[in-house]
């Protein structure tokens, strides 16, 4: 079952979470004012309501986890979104990230390949009150080519390399975020798709992310 209330004491840790991520390097404030603002615990089964605030993974079924909430942050924080971005998320998982990216006032596009977990978030009662994000069920790798260009395209799931369809899909300008690696650890990478048509490669920290897996599981 999923907690609905958020008492006093959620919002006491929530706060503290934020002030963890700020000494551990997050500077972005509208960032953390998101971290701040969503009830983390909301996305975890009541078990977790002690610790969902801890800066952690949480499993959230079918082998998949809700991103460490310094993840979050610090992925969120490089893609440096504007009001009104039209951003593509791969891999929504428990949904965490794709609300994090609405209350920055982003429109998020949100892809899942795994069924269950689709399924999961269109059950989430909570989840339907908040504006702006919208559902896919499918393959990341193939991005959403009818809702194309994105401004900025976040990958949530370790790319084994940088996918060249979501590449086409960035406007001319835009950037894409993801950790690339197929080992345990994978390297933060933000790739720019330039004017001219190059990309830019920034290299960032090591991250251990779930793999990101090719076609749709029912
Ligand atoms: N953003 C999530 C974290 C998800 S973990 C959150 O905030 O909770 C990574 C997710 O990526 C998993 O749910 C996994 O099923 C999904 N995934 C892996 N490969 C994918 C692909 N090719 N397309 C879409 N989703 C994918």
């Amino acid at each position: 079952m999923r907690p609905t209330e958020d008492k006093h004491r959620h919002q006491g840790l929530r706060k503290k979470l934020v002030d963890q991520l700020r000494s551990n390097g997050i500077t972005n404030e509208q960032v953390l004012a998101a971290i701040g603002q969503v009830p983390r615990h909301f996305f975890l089964d009541s078990a977790f309501d002690d610790i969902a605030y801890e800066n952690r993974a949480f499993p959230i079924g079918e082998g998949q986890t809700i991103s460490q909430p310094y993840t979050v942050a610090y992925q969120t924080q490089l893609l440096e979104v504007k009001r009104f971005d039209k951003v593509l998320e791969v891999g929504t998982g428990s949904a965490y990230q794709a609300v994090v990216l609405a209350l920055l006032g982003v429109q998020v596009y949100t892809i899942e390949r795994q069924r269950k977990l689709f399924d999961l978030t269109k059950q989430f009662k909570w989840l339907q009150s908040q504006p702006r994000i919208k559902f896919f069920y499918g393959d990341g790798f193939e991005g959403l080519p009818t809702f194309a260009p994105f401004d900025k395209i976040l990958i949530t799931a370790a790319a084994p390399h940088i996918p060249p369809k979501l590449v086409a899909q960035l406007k001319p300008g835009g950037v894409m975020v993801l950790p690339v690696g197929e080992g345990e650890m994978q390297q933060m990478c933000r790739v720019t798709h330039e004017e001219k048509g190059n990309l830019r490669i920034e290299r960032f920290e090591q991250f251990s992310f779930v793999p990101m897996l090719t076609g749709k599981e029912s």
